[in-house]
């Protein structure tokens, strides 16, 4: 995956209170992609400044967070984690690597869905269920754009959409959110 979660120039994201920055951002500071070690000066001055304004925002709150340190934990005895994680992390792997097309995407994409099925609706109380479910919200992302981009350009390879199409797509990046799926956005 190249990108990240898109925010604005104070960190924010289309969540409140939630804020992004450093390799996980996808600020539009660079234009289409980062140049070699612009990463680690980005995440020295965003760190700084996102920090900066995280804090001025949660200061100007009147209530506390209320965050919840109760989780319901599901019975997981029917959902073998690790045999999930290990076959998501193949599956992206011979269907969504270097090289895809349009019927490895649409193969991918069902597996994806069926996984999904039963672990994003759960309430995990353990880093291993939210790991499992960040891990198929971002393999859903990946496999989704690389369907919509119908060209080839940089690390993304579409076997059958070898060449780049600048008449769609140069200046432009796909954003995804959960409401719309994916659609173009300017760089
Ligand atoms: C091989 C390689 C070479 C690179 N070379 C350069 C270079 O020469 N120059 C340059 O500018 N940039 C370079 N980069 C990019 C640069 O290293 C990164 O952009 C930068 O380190 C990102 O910093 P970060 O703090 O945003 O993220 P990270 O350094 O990835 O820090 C994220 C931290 O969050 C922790 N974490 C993850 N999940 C959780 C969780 N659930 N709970 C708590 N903690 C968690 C991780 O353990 C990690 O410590 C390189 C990257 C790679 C991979």
């Amino acid at each position: 995956m190249i990108g990240g979660i898109k925010t604005n120039m104070k960190g924010e994201t289309g969540i409140i209170n939630l804020y992004a920055c450093g390799e996980t951002a996808c600020l539009g500071l660079h234009g289409a992609n980062r140049l070699a070690s612009n990463s680690l000066l980005e995440g020295l001055v965003f760190g700084y400044r996102v920090g900066i304004c995280a804090g001025e925002s949660v200061a100007k709150r009147k209530k506390a967070f209320k965050i919840s340190n109760k989780f319901k934990d599901e019975k997981l005895k029917e959902l073998d984690m690790e045999d999930i994680r290990k076959s998501l992390k193949s599956l992206m792997t011979r269907f969504v690597g270097i090289e895809r097309d349009r019927e490895t995407l649409l193969e991918a994409r069902k597996e994806i869905v069926f996984w999904s099925s039963y672990v994003l609706r759960r309430i995990f109380s353990t880093p291993e269920g939210w790991e499992l479910q960040n891990m198929l919200t971002v393999a859903k992302i990946i496999q989704e754009s690389a369907l919509f981009r119908k060209e080839s350009r940089g690390g993304h390879y579409r076997k059958d959409y070898p060449a780049e199409n600048d008449i769609k797509w140069s200046g432009k990046h796909i954003e995804f959110s959960i409401k719309d799926g994916c659609r173009v956005g300017r760089i």
